[in-house]
């Protein structure tokens, strides 16, 4: 078990890639936070989590909300005593070309995927400072390297998230927290299944192995940054995209 009693607050972690990696930390041996927006979304992640012999308590967050990611530090650190990894993955959509795209469409999308990342990361590094360890995992995507037709708000997200990476990598180290993100290819779950299935056609077809990804491919490679055999490995963005960008 790599991740044997590690806490990890993983956000948005309710549905999707964040579901996925909750119970692959789980069965990792990591006691897990899970924080999202809905009720139901935490309490089935939980349940499902429970089933399966894990450890994991739910939290409802609004990441973009400075009060709500204060109370989850204070909760995690009352029942599990440190917050030894946070996984940054909640993120939204909402997609327009720039010609049309909205004030609240920008507004919307910079909340929650730049400053929300911000906040709780933040508020955990604080923690991590005083416990002198920690790791912060954050959700990139190929669109923060490359761009992606209709996605002004996202890509800029996405490409500020790889900035403060790299950034707080440089500014925590000397207190022995990793910093890290992955960026994903085209991830079959409920965001992508918004998607026309000519686009995500298009997109298996761009992937050298002819595929796209499943929510378990990204939570293996948090799993793997969040474990002491990543120990060296600090400021990197692992793509884990089938191939669709080399
Ligand atoms: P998803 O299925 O839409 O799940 C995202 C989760 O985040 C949802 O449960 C959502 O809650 C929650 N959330 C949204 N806003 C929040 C907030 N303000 N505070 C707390 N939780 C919030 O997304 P996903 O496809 O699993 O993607 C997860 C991450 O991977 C995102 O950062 C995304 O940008 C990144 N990513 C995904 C792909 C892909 O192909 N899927 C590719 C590259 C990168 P509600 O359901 O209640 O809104």
């Amino acid at each position: 078990m790599r991740l044997k009693d590690k806490v990890a607050i993983i956000t948005g972690a309710g549905r999707g890639i964040g579901e996925a990696t909750a119970k692959k930390f789980a069965s990792e041996g990591a006691k897990v936070v899970v924080a999202d927006l809905n009720h139901e979304d935490v309490d089935q992640t939980v349940t499902a989590i429970k089933e399966l012999g894990g450890e994991a308590i739910g939290t409802l967050v609004n990441v973009t909300k400075r009060a709500d990611v204060k109370a989850l530090m204070e909760r995690t650190i009352a029942i599990y005593g440190s917050v030894d990894v946070v996984v940054n993955n909640a993120g939204i959509t909402a997609d327009a070309q720039l010609l049309k795209m909205t004030d609240e469409q920008w507004d919307q999308v910079i909340d929650v995927n730049l400053k929300g990342v911000f906040t709780v990361s933040q508020e955990a590094a604080t923690v991590m400072k005083e416990q002198n360890s920690g790791v912060i995992l954050n959700a990139s995507s190929i669109v923060g390297s490359f761009g992606n037709f209709g996605q002004t708000n996202y890509a800029a997200t996405k490409w500020g998230v790889n900035g403060m990476t790299k950034t707080w990598a440089k500014e925590l180290g000397r207190y022995n927290i990793r910093v890290n993100a992955v960026a994903p290819g085209f991830i079959l779950t409920p965001m992508t299944e918004k998607m026309p299935e000519k686009v995500l056609n298009i997109m298996k077809e761009k992937s050298v192995l002819n595929d796209l990804g499943s929510p378990e491919d990204i939570a293996n490679g948090y799993a793997f940054l969040a474990s002491d055999e990543a120990r060296f490995i600090t400021g990197t963005i692992l793509s884990i995209d089938g191939g669709v960008v080399i």
